[in-house]
């Protein structure tokens, strides 16, 4: 069999998951016979206006938020954006912020900015090593001048998920303003934002089945931000710029079908990573990185570490056989440093380097489960033997500083 007669295996659904047919047939009509805009006073305009208010109703309804309290945005970086630079811009006499170390570079880079800017402070919470923030950490972390905590909820490399009741309680205690990134959770993890002490959170579109490029950001009823890009009035002000009306259709749609199918998917989902795991964990010299595969992880994300041999071989051997996975977060994996979210739970920088990460969907199957791990096995088992780096098996062709480090590291 050539290459291109295999089928292809996408494990990469933390990236990105592809559109569910109902979700395609939902849109169509807003790009070709219903594009009125949501500004326009005429009959098409009121149409477009009228299934935005209808959209902004499910989706507010799945996260279990009110309607006004939805900003549509193009995704969870935009949410991110808005919100982390709307609270700064409305409490410019606030000087610091706390964030965990496994942020995605959509909330990282702007609190980074502050700092280098000189602007704010920023502390990170300390995380165990699965990723776990430390609760106490942030209750010590908290000062008087504190602006803002920014926790990821449901961690898009390592999986891991995080309390966001206690951890928004303590917010709530100390009067700090909570922001949550829920890109990767809403839809596999039931929301109900209000009964959380949450004040801000982003959500997208494409974690779920849903379109690219729509996403929303929460904002409860009590919090302001002054705005952060100016323009029209769409989205309250928060959002200027005319909506993606199919985008935000389709965002609905797959919200709809994400939350009504959860229960009965999400099992599946977990099952088929669990048995993935086991067998990948099997091969020698390997290592899970975050949670255990149950409650405390993203259903879907099991991200492995193979010593001695770079992720980048092994994605590249697999993509080959036509199994598509990813090296690290879809920001990182085209650089050459290695994973924050990988060092910040301890892993050192060859073992980052030697990360994969499979992201299952719905979609998967056994057959599919089965083909990755053999595949990957095949891929592992080729690129060790080509590697000076296995001390048993090459012992005599590295230093002795290197097999040390080794042993070490393997706990002998
Ligand atoms: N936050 C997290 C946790 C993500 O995984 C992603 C996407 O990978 C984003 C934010 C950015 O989302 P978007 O692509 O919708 O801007």
């Amino acid at each position: 069999m050539s290459d291109s007669d295999k089928t292809e295996i996408y494990l990469d659904n933390g990236d990105g998951t592809p559109m569910l047919p109902e979700v395609v047939e939902a849109m169509m009509p807003f790009f070709s016979e219903r594009y009125g805009n949501p500004a326009s006073l005429h009959k098409l305009g009121l149409d477009a206006e009228t299934v935005l208010d209808d959209s902004r109703e499910i989706l507010a309804d799945r996260a279990g938020a009110r309607p006004e309290e939805i900003i549509f945005t193009s995704g969870a970086t935009e949410a991110n954006n808005i919100a982390l630079n709307g609270l700064r811009l409305m409490h410019p006499e606030k000087r610091h912020a706390i964030m965990s170390p496994i942020e995605h570079a959509s909330v990282r880079n702007v609190l980074n900015r502050w700092k280098k800017e000189g602007w704010a402070e920023v502390s990170e919470l300390a995380v165990d090593e699965n990723g776990k923030v430390d609760h106490d950490n942030l209750r010590d972390a908290i000062r008087n001048d504190t602006l803002l905590v920014s926790v990821i909820h449901g961690n898009n490399e390592i999986g891991t998920i995080q309390d966001l009741k206690a951890l928004g309680e303590i917010c709530r205690e100390k009067g700090v303003v909570f922001h949550v990134d829920c890109a990767q959770s809403f839809g596999k993890i039931l929301l109900d934002l209000d009964s959380l002490p949450v004040d801000l959170a982003s959500l997208n579109s494409h974690k779920m089945h849903g379109p690219k490029g729509v996403g929303a950001l929460y904002m409860r009823r009590k919090v302001k931000l002054r705005r952060y890009f100016e323009g029209s009035p769409q989205e309250n002000g928060m959002r200027p710029g005319t909506e993606n009306v199919p985008g935000i259709v389709g965002f609905a749609k797959a919200a709809e079908i994400a939350l009504r199918e959860r229960e009965k998917v999400m099992p599946k989902v977990e099952e088929l990573t669990r048995v993935l795991a086991e067998k990948l964990l099997a091969i020698e010299h390997t290592r899970l990185n975050g949670p255990p595969i149950g409650p405390e992880r993203l259903p879907g994300n099991l991200n492995i570490t193979f010593r001695y041999i770079e992720g980048e071989a092994i994605l590249m051997r697999l993509n080959l056989a036509g199994v598509y996975v990813s090296s690290g977060s879809a920001c990182s994996s085209r650089s050459l440093v290695p994973s924050h979210v990988l060092t910040s739970i301890g892993l050192l920088h060859e073992e980052a380097h030697g990360s994969i990460r499979y992201t299952l969907s719905k979609l998967n199957t056994w057959e599919e489960v089965e083909r990755a791990i053999e595949e990957t096995k095949r891929s592992v088992e080729m690129l060790r033997g080509m590697t000076a780096f296995i001390p048993e098996q090459h012992s005599e062709r590295i230093s002795e500083h290197a097999q040390t480090f080794y042993r070490k590291k393997a706990g002998e």
